[in-house]
Parts: structure tokens; C-alpha cells; sequence
């Protein structure tokens, strides 16, 4: 029987997402696989001090990351309890790269995230970050739709 041993959960706090995680971490139970919880701060490139001086964004960059930090931390204490093997991770850049990527770091054997997410394109059958991680992960996708 094919077993997974590494399942990535991209989380982005939307509905969708929190509807793939029940998906993720039965399939970790399950199996005893470690779950690793990854966030991508989408980090459109007119941030990057474009309009103004870089220095004037490093605080709010800062910020932003904290409070993503901080969401991930209260995500997995008020759904992991008693699942310990879990590692977090939250990461600036492209969500879709970023999480295809961590995919291949970490040596997933299955990723799991939401067919939609937080811009809720609902006439798509997928959104843009779920479509572009099914095309170029190398491992398995599993994508949740909301019912
Ligand atoms: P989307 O394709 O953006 O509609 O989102 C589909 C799914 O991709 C969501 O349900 C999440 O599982 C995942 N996802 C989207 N954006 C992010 C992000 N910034 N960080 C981690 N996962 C994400």
C-alpha cells in the first residue's frame, strides 16, 4: 500500500484552506507522516520600494511577517492540539513557487490545499495558486473543493 510519509498543508486562512486541512491532518494521523504547514506573504513586486524609499517599507515588511507568524501560531494551536509531528513555515514571495518549492525541501509525497482560496474565484474550477502547484509539483496534489 502506498504510504505517505511527508504531507505539505499550504494554508492561507481562507475557508477553503481550513476545509483541507481536516483532509491534511487525517491523512498525517493516518499515516504518521509529519505534516509541514507552509504560508506564502504574497509579495506583489510594486512592495519593494518602488514608489517609495526601500528603508520606509522595512517596518512594514516586518510587520506584516510578525502577524503572519502570529496567525500560523494560533492556527496550529487551535488545530493541532495533541499532533505533535509538525513542523511551520511562513515565507515571503509567489505562493505557488513558494510552496512547490518547500515541497521539494522538505521531500513531501503529497501536498493538500484548497481548490479556492482567500480571492474565492468561484466560477473557476481552480484557483490561480492551486492550478500552478497541480501543474508543477513533482509530487501528488491533493486539491479540497468547499462544499
Ligand atoms: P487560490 O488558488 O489562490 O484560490 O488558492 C487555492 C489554495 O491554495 C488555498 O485554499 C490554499 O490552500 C492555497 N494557497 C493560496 N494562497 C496561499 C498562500 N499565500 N499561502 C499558502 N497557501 C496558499
Amino acid at each position: 500500500m502506498k504510504k505517505f510519509s511527508t504531507i505539505l498543508f499550504a494554508n492561507d486562512f481562507s475557508e477553503g484552506s481550513d476545509n483541507a486541512f481536516d483532509y491534511a491532518l487525517s491523512l498525517a494521523r493516518k499515516f504518521t507522516a509529519r505534516l509541514v504547514l507552509i504560508h506564502v506573504i504574497n509579495e506583489p513586486v510594486d512592495l519593494r520600494g518602488f514608489y517609495v524609499p526601500h528603508i520606509s517599507f522595512e517596518n512594514l515588511e516586518k510587520e506584516i511577517a510578525d502577524g503572519a507568524r502570529k496567525m500560523m501560531d494560533s492556527f496550529c494551536s487551535n488545530h493541532l492540539n495533541n499532533f505533535e509531528n509538525f513542523e511551520q513555515s511562513v515565507i515571503s514571495g509567489v505562493p505557488a513557487d513558494e510552496i512547490v518549492k518547500k515541497a521539494d525541501e522538505s521531500g513531501a509525497d503529497l501536498i493538500v490545499m484548497g481548490t479556492h482560496g482567500r480571492k474565492g474565484m468561484d466560477h473557476l474550477l481552480f484557483g490561480s495558486t492551486a492550478e500552478r502547484v497541480v501543474r508543477y509539483a513533482q509530487c501528488p496534489v491533493m486539491t479540497v473543493r468547499l462544499q
